[in-house]
């Protein structure tokens, strides 16, 4: 359906006051895990030459080619993702920082990097500390071994431990969690095993990850062919109930759908996507977003590879936003966060009457109790969250 303008459209983003994210993909792990559809290949020191090598080059084209983000977009924060960023060397997260500073506006509050358990020592996580990292993303999935195994995961419970209390030794005081819900197998007693563990802790956040399987995954095939139990999606709402309900128990706040934070530690990257900010992405299979445009680089090394060599930017797929794409991704993407969107803003930024759109497409679920109004705020209930897919396939 068409949007009920109101004049013009803006088309350009906030910049000083609403700064962007830079993401950094490293398509790097030890094992492959049994669920993963992620960009990654298995870890090979040669492949990891090459990455660095171009990724530098990719960071300096993209300050030549891409001027008007390069020069007039400011970003506070940098994400290594992957993959697993814990398998560079300092020395090379180091280089691409320094590449990251002298090409972009950034000045970064946050500079987080995802790292799995067993991939570092204390040594390694000082000099990570010492180059910027303030944030550490730790993949720790489940503290049961025998899940861990289930899932491919290339580590052990105790190696979790040992990474998370190194990590508190080296000085790290803003580390978030990773808790994997709904693995087959899992049960509602063992999901509680590992969250009470988790908030045992006490990091600064903890993000769940509600399993999807994904077709072509060695999990995908293990329930094709009967060894593993398909997903349970009543014990997976079961579980999501519980981890909301104990997590906010435990002092934190449940601010995303799958992200809970103590006081003031939300990822201050993760809500650039959730509230309609610009975001750049670098490496293989990296995606960005300018206010104009979405671009998706290249997932393949060797593919991402050539384009930089031949001094151009890896970009596989671009996309034109329009008004309307714009305005139905901040919806979808704000509509994530618990606290809900405000529908008088987006209206004003996109020159949209939002109620309206609601009202007519999915005026039903408001009715349902899946989704309902505080004053201009648009908020999921609680019910909404776990059926969340199903509203915002209305919207694309
Ligand atoms: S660590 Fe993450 S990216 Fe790597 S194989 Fe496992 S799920 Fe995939």
């Amino acid at each position: 359906m068409s949007l009920p303008h109101r004049q013009s459209i803006p088309t350009r983003f906030p910049q000083e006051d609403n700064p962007g994210g830079i993401y950094v993909h490293v398509p790097f792990c030890r094992t492959r895990c049994s669920y993963c559809g992620f960009t990654s290949g298995i870890y090979d020191p040669d492949a990891k030459v090459r990455y660095i090598r171009s990724i530098l080059r990719e960071i300096e084209l993209y300050a030549h080619l891409a001027k008007r983000t390069a020069r007039e977009f400011f970003f506070n924060t940098v994400y290594f993702g992957g993959g697993t960023p814990s398998l560079l060397d300092p020395e090379d997260v180091s280089r691409i920082l320094v590449q990251i500073r002298s090409h972009l506006n950034v000045v970064p509050e946050e500079i987080t990097l995802e790292m799995n358990p067993g991939t570092v020592d204390r040594a390694r996580l000082s000099s990570l500390r010492r180059i910027g990292i303030n944030r550490v993303s730790l993949g720790i999935q489940s503290l049961l071994d025998s899940e861990l195994l289930l899932m491919g995961r290339s580590h052990a419970v105790a190696d979790a431990y040992a990474a998370f209390r190194d990590l508190r030794a080296a000085g790290f005081d803003n580390v978030s969690l990773d808790l994997i819900a709904g693995f087959p197998s899992q049960t509602l007693e063992s999901l509680k095993r590992s969250l009470d563990s988790i908030l045992d802790l006490r990091p600064e956040h903890v993000s769940v990850y509600l399993l999807e399987v994904k077709p072509g995954t060695r999990l995908h095939r293990l329930i094709d062919a009967g060894e593993l139990p398909g997903p349970d999606e009543d014990l997976a709402a079961d579980m999501y109930e519980t981890l909301c309900r104990d997590a906010k128990e435990a002092g934190y706040e449940h601010y995303e759908i799958s992200n809970f934070a103590l006081p003031g530690k939300q990822s201050i990257h993760n809500l650039k996507y959730w509230t309609d900010c610009v975001y750049i992405g670098f490496g293989p299979g990296a995606h960005s977003m300018d206010g104009r445009t979405r671009y998706a680089n290249f997932r393949d090394l060797t593919d991402f590879e050539k384009a930089v060599e031949a001094g151009d930017l890896p970009i596989e797929i671009k996309t034109k936003l329009t008004p309307e794409m714009r305005f139905k991704d901040a919806l979808i993407m704000g509509l994530r966060l618990v606290g809900g969107l405000n529908l008088e803003l987006i209206s004003e930024r996109y020159n949209v009457d939002a109620l309206q759109f609601i009202k007519k497409t999915v005026g039903d679920l408001l009715d349902q109790g899946l989704l309902r109004m505080q004053g201009e705020i648009l908020l999921l209930t609680d019910r909404g969250r776990l059926l969340s897919n199903m509203v915002f396939s209305r919207w694309v």
